[in-house]
């Protein structure tokens, strides 16, 4: 087992205490709220139109060209409307197909003919990917069929099963209940990308998931499992190809410029579901954690609303002040519950927000947000010339290629809110 270290990072407490919770199916709602935009890229277009039935699994939105992606209905049941709502991330009203569930559970026929998909021509396989609307489900929700037509040769795929975001143990849970099938995604992803090498990373704070995806990897060829130390942000993708392969993305470039492709465990777990069962993504994996009653990991529909969330696992919030979708590092934090899941939704927290609202205070030169930035920048600048407004001065500190980690702000002991105003001077410069 190797242990190896990237730049940077931070050690928040881990607070993993939705690990010993097994993946619970959720019951679905009478009503979702399927967005049209759940990935990066264009917002896809409805094929459905109200008063429609629709079927489990029947797609009821096309991608919009190549950087979009196509939606499945999780439930079976009639097309209440079209409408504008709020989305989770975006924090604005956007379009979402309501769906009316009839509590049938009926479903399109879910047979695959690609369970031996490596009698398939590769191209084919990928668009059975993008079919089946799979996007990065580690949070950035790009397109996986782009990911997985790379233009440049691929060596090495790198499964990423660090979750390295406090509280998020849904990822945890999956490799220990479904490590065979999302190995087996790997494999399918390593075929579409004529790959010769998949490894699989883990933090060493997850020994089941090492044991089990251990044991499922002793007999595949070609295989690995990598053990990384616990340390955020060990996920994000540059970091991982610095550390397990010693290789560096350029600055402004992707891991294919290294001859590297990353995938989060639970996309791979959603290709296996695609190619070999033939079952597009409707549903996904979320940690319902925090401070309250009742928390745990479970298989919830896309589209379901966090207060439909509330209500059927009875949790008493009455002691939160906060929901975070996502991890309290890199997640967004809500003001309602009246907000669905979608596909980038890894968590849900409710917690007490122990640090009151408080005016930041100024920079005292500590370089503390320096040396915690994996990506090698200057916060504290990029903090100071935001502040000021003085864009020439910004652009030359590279905001762009901030990852918006969080780590500055969470280290910074001025508490500046360094990572929003790079968020904020990116759309100033974009
Ligand atoms: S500047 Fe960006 S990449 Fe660096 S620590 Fe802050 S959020 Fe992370
Ligand atoms: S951590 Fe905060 S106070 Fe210290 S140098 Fe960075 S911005 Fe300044």
């Amino acid at each position: 087992m190797t242990i190896k270290q990237f730049f940077g990072g931070v050690h928040p407490q881990e607070n993993k205490i939705s690990r010993h919770y097994h993946l619970e199916k959720i019951f679905s709602p009478g009503l979702l709220f399927v967005h049209l935009s759940q990935h990066i890229g264009k917002i896809a277009k409805p094929l459905v139109k109200q008063n429609d039935y629709v079927l489990k699994g029947q797609k009821i939105a096309e991608a919009d060209g190549l950087i979009s992606a196509t939606i499945h209905s999780p439930v079976s049941g009639k097309i209440k409307e079209i409408k504008d709502f709020l989305h989770p991330v975006i924090g604005d009203k956007l379009p979402v197909i309501v769906i009316e569930n009839d509590g049938n559970n009926k479903s399109i026929d879910f047979t695959s003919k690609y369970k031996e998909y490596f009698r398939f021509d590769n191209n084919e396989i990928v668009r059975v990917i993008q079919n089946s609307g799979i996007v990065g489900l580690g949070g950035a929700m790009f397109p996986t069929h782009v990911k997985l037509s790379p233009k440049k040769e691929i060596e090495t795929v790198l499964l990423n099963g660090c979750e390295c975001e406090p509280y998020l143990t849904c990822d945890d849970k999956l490799m220990q209940e479904y490590s065979r099938e999302i190995v087996e995604g790997l494999r399918i992803i390593m075929y579409v990308l004529d790959a010769a090498k998949g490894i699989v990373v883990l933090e060493d704070n997850k020994p089941e998931s090492i044991k089990k995806m251990k044991d499922v990897v002793s007999h595949v060829p070609n295989v690995d499992i990598v053990c990384v130390k616990t340390k955020y942000p060990q996920g994000a993708e540059k970091q991982l190809i610095k550390t397990i392969l010693n290789k560096e993305v350029p600055l402004g470039g992707l891991p294919m410029d290294v001859g590297v492709v990353v995938q989060n465990v639970a996309t791979s777990y959603a290709i296996y579901n695609a190619v070999v069962k033939g079952i597009p993504l409707f549903e996904r994996a979320v940690t319902v954690s925090g401070d309250i009653n009742r928390i745990g990991n479970f298989m919830v529909p896309i589209g379901t609303l966090v207060s439909d969330i509330v209500k059927t696992l009875n949790i008493d919030i009455t002691k939160t002040n906060k929901i975070i979708l996502g991890g309290p590092m890199m997640g967004v934090s809500v003001g309602t519950m009246e907000v669905p899941t979608i596909k980038g939704t890894s968590g849900i927290l409710f917690l007490k927000d122990r640090i009151k609202d408080y005016p930041f205070g100024p920079c005292i030169r500590c370089s503390k947000c320096v040396r915690v930035c994996p990506m090698g920048l200057m916060p504290n600048f990029l903090s100071l010339y935001i502040e000021h407004e003085m864009w020439d001065k910004v652009k030359f500190f590279s905001p762009k290629d901030c990852i918006e980690c969080g780590c500055c702000s969470y280290i910074c002991v001025s508490k500046r809110p360094i990572v929003n105003q790079i968020k904020f001077a990116k759309s100033v410069i974009k």
